[in-house]
């Protein structure tokens, strides 16, 4: 499952939710040097304002063969100076919440809608993100997960091409196409935002314990992407306050 496994295998899932995935050795090893090389490339990204203030970019970190990925907005302090994302509180959160499925952030990939911090933790701005997607739909063409959670507003915007809120629409999963992959796209409140809400805690909790059951579907294949589902430019989030 979310860890390293050959595609043609079907998941299996555990009694209690726990995902196996069999032996590494069963991986080719391409897509790894391919995400290697991409995460270089991206080290050196001048793309939009946040190269001035960053420490470095923060690409992404877990298996580069894992079915399940995160996206979540942008560094912080702490992912800004260790250059790997969620290592802050969220991160524990998050870590706590995998554990919960049977599951551990190695085993998963992390990333992020921006790849650098921007300045006082804001918000990321509609020209960062711009600047900034293609490095992401990149990375999920690589990786190829089955499952795309999106933490927040501002991923769940950008990857689901539709303006709505993640009031509205967290917990429902959506098959889409993201370049050439179908993948399903499971909008989660940010762990961030749920540290401070107890009653928004309940509901990440309870929408991420449907994510082994997600995991064990059957992939569908790609198909052209339907006109409304075209990205559209990011808005404000209405509902999510700042998270840092
Ligand atoms: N840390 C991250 O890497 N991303 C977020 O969205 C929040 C904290």
């Amino acid at each position: 499952m979310a860890g390293p496994r050959d595609r043609d295998q079907p998941l299996t899932i555990r009694p209690g939710g726990v995902v196996h995935s069999p032996p590494v050795s069963a991986v080719p090893v391409e897509h790894l040097d391919d995400l290697q090389a991409y995460a270089q490339a991206v080290a050196g990204c001048t793309r939009c304002r946040l190269a001035q203030g960053r420490t470095q970019v923060v690409f992404g970190s877990g298996s580069a063969h894992a079915d399940l990925m995160f996206v979540g907005e942008a560094p912080g302090f702490h992912e800004d100076r260790q250059g790997v994302p969620f290592v802050g509180q969220a991160g524990k959160l998050l870590e706590q919440l995998l554990a919960g499925i049977g599951l551990s952030r190695q085993e998963v990939y992390i990333a992020n809608t921006l790849k650098c911090r921007p300045p006082g933790n804001r918000d990321p701005q509609p020209d960062e993100i711009e600047a900034c997607e293609s490095h992401l739909f990149r990375q999920i063409e690589l990786i190829e997960p089955t499952v795309v959670a999106t933490l927040g507003n501002f991923a769940t915007k950008l990857l689901s091409g539709r303006p709505l809120g993640i009031t509205r629409v967290h917990g429902q999963e959506q098959q889409t196409t993201i370049g050439s992959r179908s993948v399903l796209l499971y909008p989660l409140y940010h762990p961030a935002a749920a540290l401070y809400t107890p009653a928004m805690l309940k509901v990440l909790e309870s929408d991420f314990a449907r994510l082994p059951e997600l995991l064990g579907r059957t992939p569908e294949p790609a198909t052209a992407l339907e006109p409304e589902l075209a990205l559209v430019a990011p808005q404000p989030p209405a509902e999510q306050l700042g998270l840092f």
